[in-house]
C-alpha cells in the first residue's frame, strides 16, 4: 500500500497535489511519500517480530535510497544500515544511525574504507573472500581492535531475477563458496582482529518467488550445524534482503508476512541474532519520478511520448528493460498507446514501447511509478542534463531533500588546463 492516491482528479502524495510540488520545484523530480517509507518499515519489522533468539536488526539497504532524509525517517523507526562503501558509511552515521546497527558489505571494500570502519567501530562487516577476511583481521589488530564480521556465502542458487540483479549463483562475484565456506570460516576465525560471530548471504534482487530465498535458507542452515560441529561459536545471521515489489498494478509477489513465516520456520532451530537488508520493498513503492510532457511526436506506429525525464534520471528501464506503471497526474479519463521515452540521444533512453497510457498532450504532468528505490541514487549528468531534485512529502508539507544539480554547477568542477588556453 502506498500514498499516492488521485483526490478529486489530480494525484496526490499524502495530502499534497503533484502539481503544486512541479510548480514549485520543477520536473523532473523524484517524490517521496514519508507515510509510505513509515508504514513499510513497520509492517516488514512486524513480520519479522519474533525471528531469531533477539530482536532482529534490521538494516535498511542503502544503495536502493541514500537519500539523507529518507535514511533519516528510517532511522526514527529503529532500523540500521547495510552499506557498501564509504560514502554510504558516512551517510547512515550522518542521519544518527548507530554504528552498531551499520553493516558493511561489497567485495571491493579498500583498504582506506575498512580503516574509516574500524574508527566508526561498526556493527559488521560482511566479509566476501578469504583476502579480504586477511586484510581485514591484519588491519583491526595493527590497531588493537577486533572486528565483528561474518563471512558472506555464496549459496548457489538461481534467485529467479534479472541477470544482472542476481547475486547467489556459483559464478558472480559475491561471497564464499559454500562448498569452500568451512574451510575459510576456519582460517579466518583463528585471525587477531577478527571476531568471526555468523554467516551472511544476499542472493539478488527483485525476488517473485520465496522457493529461492528457502533453499539458500536451507544452506545456511546447514552450513551453522557444520560449524558447529567444528567448534565455531555461530551467534548471529544474516539474512540479506531481496524481496521484491510489485512494479505492475495488479500484480502480486510475496508479501512481507509471507516472507517472515518462511524465515521463521527456516530459522526456528538455529539459535542465533538475525539481520534483514531490505531495500527495494522498504523504498521502491514509497516514490515516484513526477516528469512534464515536453512533446508528443508522431511516429510509424505509435506517437512518442517525450517526457522531461530520462535514463540518467531513472536508469532501471534502459539497464534492466525494468517496467514502470506510468500514469497521468490529472487524467481526463481518455487513453492513449504511446512510446514513452526521454530526450537523451540514445535509442536506450525508452521507458516503454507500445504502452497502454492515459491520454497526453504536451505540458501534462504524468508519473513513473515505483522509483522510490534504484531511482535517484543511480541518476547520472549524461547528456549534461544536471542530477534530479528530490522531495520528501509528510501529510501536507513537503521538502526539498536534494537540491536539483544544474549542468553549470558540474562544469564548474572540470578544468581547462593552462597547456590548452
Ligand atoms: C542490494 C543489496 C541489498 C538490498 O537488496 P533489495 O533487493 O533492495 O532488498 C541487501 N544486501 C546487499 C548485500 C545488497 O547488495
Amino acid at each position: 500500500m502506498d500514498h499516492f492516491q488521485y483526490r478529486g482528479g489530480i494525484l496526490h502524495a499524502e495530502d499534497v497535489p503533484l502539481p503544486r510540488i512541479a510548480d514549485k520545484v520543477g520536473t523532473p523530480v523524484y517524490v517521496y511519500s514519508r507515510a509510505t517509507l513509515e508504514r513499510h518499515a513497520q509492517v516488514f519489522a512486524a513480520a519479522l517480530e519474533g525471528a531469531g533468539n533477539a530482536p532482529p536488526l534490521i538494516a535498511f539497504a542503502v544503495k536502493s535510497n541514500p537519500n539523507l532524509a529518507v535514511l533519516k525517517v528510517l532511522q526514527r523507526q529503529g532500523f540500521g544500515a547495510d552499506v557498501v562503501s564509504g560514502g554510504e558509511l558516512a551517510r547512515a552515521l550522518a542521519a544518527d544511525i548507530s554504528p552498531d546497527k551499520i553493516v558493511f558489505s561489497g567485495v571491493g571494500k579498500t583498504r582506506a574504507e575498512i580503516e574509516y570502519a574500524l574508527e566508526q567501530d561498526i556493527g559488521q562487516f560482511n566479509i566476501e573472500s578469504r583476502e579480504e577476511g586477511r586484510e581485514l583481521a591484519q588491519l583491526a589488530a595493527d590497531r588493537g581492535l577486533v572486528a565483528q564480521a561474518a563471512l558472506r556465502i555464496n549459496p548457489d542458487v538461481d534467485a529467479g531475477t534479472h541477470d544482472k540483479i542476481s547475486t547467489g549463483k556459483a559464478d558472480n562475484k559475491f561471497g564464499v563458496p559454500l562448498s569452500r565456506a568451512a574451510d575459510v570460516f576456519t582460517e579466518l576465525a583463528a585471525l587477531d582482529g577478527l571476531s568471526l560471530r555468523g554467516v551472511a548471504i544476499h542472493i539478488g534482487s527483485q525476488l517473485a518467488d520465496l522457493a529461492p530465498l528457502e533453499t539458500a535458507f536451507a544452506k545456511i542452515g546447514g552450513l551453522v550445524e557444520t560449524l558447529r560441529a567444528n567448534g565455531h561459536r555461530i551467534t548471529h545471521v544474516d539474512l540479506g534482503g531481496g524481496l521484491g515489489v510489485p512494479y505492475r498494478k495488479g500484480e502480486v509477489l510475496p508479501s512481507p508476512a509471507e516472507y517472515g513465516a518462511m524465515v521463521k520456520r527456516m530459522t526456528a532451530d538455529l539459535d542465533v541474532a538475525l539481520t534483514f537488508e531490505p531495500g527495494r520493498v522498504i523504498a521502491g513503492n514509497a516514490g515516484v519520478l513526477l516528469t512534464r510532457v515536453v512533446r508528443v511526436k508522431e511516429g510509424v506506429n505509435d506517437p512518442f511520448l517525450i517526457v522531461d525525464a530520462a535514463m540518467n534520471d531513472l536508469a532501471r528501464p534502459a539497464l534492466y528493460g525494468a517496467w514502470h506503471d506510468f500514469d497521468a497526474v490529472a487524467p481526463d479519463g481518455r487513453t492513449m498507446t504511446a512510446n514513452i521515452v526521454g530526450p537523451i540521444c540514445e535509442t536506450g533512453d525508452t521507458f516503454a514501447m507500445g504502452r497502454d497510457t492515459d491520454a497526453f498532450v504536451a505540458g501534462d504532468l504524468g508519473v513513473f511509478r515505483t522509483a522510490g528505490a534504484y531511482g535517484a541514487t543511480m541518476a547520472s549528468s549524461y547528456n549534461s542534463r544536471g542530477f534530479v531534485a528530490e522531495v520528501l512529502v509528510s501529510e501536507d508539507d513537503f521538502a526539498i531533500v536534494a537540491d536539483r544539480i544544474a549542468a553549470a554547477a558540474i562544469m564548474d568542477a572540470e578544468r581547462v588546463p593552462d597547456w590548452l588556453a
